[in-house]
């Protein structure tokens, strides 16, 4: 009888450790896995440390994604399965960089070539070309000529839509799509939230000015097809994570709770 009871004790005090940060005890989830990104390389912010991940770890996880099989989605390949109901290869990534910070040329854009691993930008397309810790039009332009790049709106001005007004927000949406369309010559039909602030509202405008899928800031994987109910759920990869909660990312959509 002591036997049981101290065994139950235990497991019930690993179930604890395990429980108390990391969701090994969640099942795995299948479905379109979306990762967000801000900064890879040497932190140039002391206050936004968390955002980057270095190139070594960055690479790591890279070579992860390789190993386990998965295919790398752009944009438009997600854009183009949901308008034709069509099924994403089983282990599918969607690798995004919010913002367009400059690192994302000088650092990451160097390893992904090389790995020939396709990403993804979403842009403050007011910021482009105009502040200097962000990327130029010129960089974008060689990203995107380079085939394994493509962007998308994060708005023009990183400003929180919920708070704006609708012809404020309107502005947001179609200036940062049209600016874009043309530099790129192509359609854009991503948005991604600043600040991941969105409400029906905002949302409702968002599919009005001509895009398909939003995409947030709440952590989880995707079912396919996605349902349109919410904005696209993503895992946020933070410095300090090591690769083992990558992994639960990957397969949970989170690694704490
Ligand atoms: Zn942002």
């Amino acid at each position: 009888m002591l036997i049981i009871l101290i065994i139950i004790g235990l497991i019930m005090i690993f179930l604890l450790f395990l429980s108390k940060q990391k969701t090994y005890w969640l099942p795995p989830k299948k479905g379109l896995v979306v990762l967000m990104y801000h900064h890879i390389g040497a932190i140039t912010k002391q206050t936004e440390a968390g955002f980057f991940i270095n190139e070594e770890m960055f690479s790591a996880q890279l070579e992860q994604l390789l190993d386990s099989g998965y295919t790398f989605l752009s944009f438009s390949d997600v854009e183009n399965a949901y308008k034709e109901k069509k099924p994403l290869p089983p282990k599918s990534v969607l690798i995004t960089f919010d913002d367009g910070w400059k690192d994302n040329f000088t650092a990451a854009y160097p390893i992904l070539k090389e790995k020939k691993i396709k990403a993804n930008i979403f842009l403050n397309v007011g910021d482009i070309s105009a502040k200097k810790d962000f990327l130029s039009w010129e960089e974008v332009s060689e990203m995107f000529n380079g085939g394994l790049i493509e962007f998308a709106s994060h708005g023009m001005n990183h400003r929180r839509l919920r708070s704006l007004t609708n012809t404020e927000i309107k502005k947001e949406l179609l200036e940062s799509k049209k600016i874009l369309e043309n530099k790129l010559g192509c359609e854009v039909k991503s948005f991604c939230y600043p600040y991941g602030a969105v409400d029906k509202r905002v949302r409702s405008l968002v599919f009005e000015s001509g895009y398909i899928i939003d995409y947030g800031t709440r952590k989880g994987i995707n079912s396919w097809p996605w349902n349109a109910k919410h904005p696209i759920k993503r895992a946020h990869i933070m410095a300090g994570e090591s690769l083992a909660d990558f992994h639960l990312q990957l397969t949970r959509g989170r690694y704490k709770l």
